[in-house]
């Protein structure tokens, strides 16, 4: 039995203290933020760095030579190589600033996919996609004659490896598969898939939006070849996010979108593209995002691993014997190597009922089909209701949890 831990209770409120949306008051209730995996709150020294940039720095980048202009562009290509070392990557200029995980997946599946792909090729993603990891793909697909091919999941939501031997193969020119996944939690063995498409020439790309929040994430030790993250997410700023890519693979790719900033020499005949990683970043980008992506990973890198899996892994294990124990709750996803997300249904109550009951005592919690229609498919269900967890949740936030969900039976019964 997992009990509350007095050095672990102490550690979190210290940290809480950095995020002052948590002391929200919610219908007179103290809130109870369980929607990390949606956008996780935002800490006091990323709100700092974005009021900086807009009280002190506030210019445009990059072709600006007066001292705003200056102080903006260092600033901003100060997170380049903070990006690369925060996902073990050695060269910054493999780092480009998107909008976010969806942003980052299309421009893979315009430049992998869309303009890459021909009949007879196949693309392999998950059962378990974010819609962001699997429509862009679909649709690559459907204009290029190339064939989706889906990887299912047993019952516990635990990715099904020999049918991924079996659907891997020759024809696989791209695997696009979820590090974790944002409905179940299941975290994904991403390098033995990876290790599989390399022995039939796929490039791997990840979508890491719901790992780097709970792990460190190394792009070597995954083995994959694209990796893409979203800032809200990750304690950051929304509006921004990271593509991580192999060299190689983003000289390869065409520039997604075209304009200011990313060419080399336009003539009225032709333009050619900038050098990497510009090639990727037309026009203004989010300029304060990026300045406050870069003191998120500071935040969590200085806030460091260790504590902060001790911390969430002792809450998530806690919240999980909690919700098991309650006969009403039906788990929807069980995988062993479960992080942060506790998807669930108590039959007879829509989850948009249970999520507007919880709401109404301060209890926040994510109800629908969370993006993921095929998982929500595979487990049978429309929707689900979604409890996540970040290092900055307590023992008390789960005992609300769950004395919520009491009530809600109660009333339902
Ligand atoms: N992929 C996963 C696994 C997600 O959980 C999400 C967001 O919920 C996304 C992609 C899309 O991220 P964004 O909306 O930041 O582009």
């Amino acid at each position: 039995m997992t009990s509350p831990n007095a050095e672990l209770t102490a550690w979190i409120a210290e940290v809480r203290k950095q995020f002052p949306a948590l002391d929200v008051q919610v219908n007179g209730k103290a809130l109870v933020y369980l929607d990390s995996a949606a956008s996780a709150q935002t800490p006091m020294p990323v709100i700092e760095a974005m009021d900086d940039y807009y009280r002190s720095k506030r210019s445009n980048i990059h072709r600006g030579v007066h001292f705003l202009s200056q102080e903006a562009s260092e600033a901003y290509e100060a997170v380049r190589p903070q990006a690369a070392s925060f996902l073990g990557a050695s060269d910054p200029d493999e780092i480009v600033f998107v909008r976010g995980t969806t942003e980052g997946l299309n421009l893979l599946a315009y430049g992998l996919g869309e303009r890459a792909l021909q009949p007879g090729d196949e693309v392999v993603v998950s059962e378990m996609e974010h819609h962001a990891n699997f429509v862009p793909w679909q649709r690559a697909c459907h204009l290029t004659g190339a064939t989706l091919r889906v990887i299912g999941m047993d019952d516990r939501g635990v990715l099904d490896l020999e049918r991924a031997a079996e659907v891997i193969g020759p024809r696989t020119k791209v695997v696009a598969l979820s590090h974790v996944s944002n409905a179940l939690g299941t975290v994904n063995p991403v390098a033995e898939v990876a290790r599989l498409a390399h022995e039939h020439g796929a490039v791997v790309v990840v979508d890491a939006a719901q790992s780097v929040p709970h792990m460190p994430v190394d792009v070597t030790e995954l083995g994959c070849d694209a990796l893409v993250f979203s800032g809200h997410k990750l304690f950051g700023p929304t509006g921004i996010g990271v593509l991580w890519a192999r060299r190689e693979l983003l000289e390869a790719m065409p520039p997604y979108q075209v304009g200011g900033g990313m060419i080399q020499e336009v003539t009225a005949e032709k333009t050619t593209w900038a050098d990497l990683p510009m090639k990727f970043e037309a026009g203004t980008p989010a300029i304060a995002e990026v300045i406050g992506l870069g003191a998120a990973m500071k935040f969590v890198l200085d806030l460091g691993w260790e504590n902060i899996q001790a911390a969430e892994h002792a809450v998530f294990a806690y919240a999980k014997e909690q919700l098991d124990a309650l006969p009403f709750v039906k788990a929807i996803g069980s995988a062993p190597s479960q992080i942060g997300v506790y998807s669930f249904e108590i039959e007879g109550v829509p989850a948009y009922d249970l999520g507007t009951m919880l709401d109404q005592r301060g209890v926040a919690v994510r109800t629908g089909h969370h993006c993921a229609q095929p998982t929500m498919r595979r487990f049978g269900v429309d929707a689900t209701t979604r409890a996540s967890f970040a290092f900055y949740n307590t023992f008390e936030e789960v005992d609300a949890l769950v004395a919520g969900l009491k009530r809600v039976h109660r009333l339902f019964g």
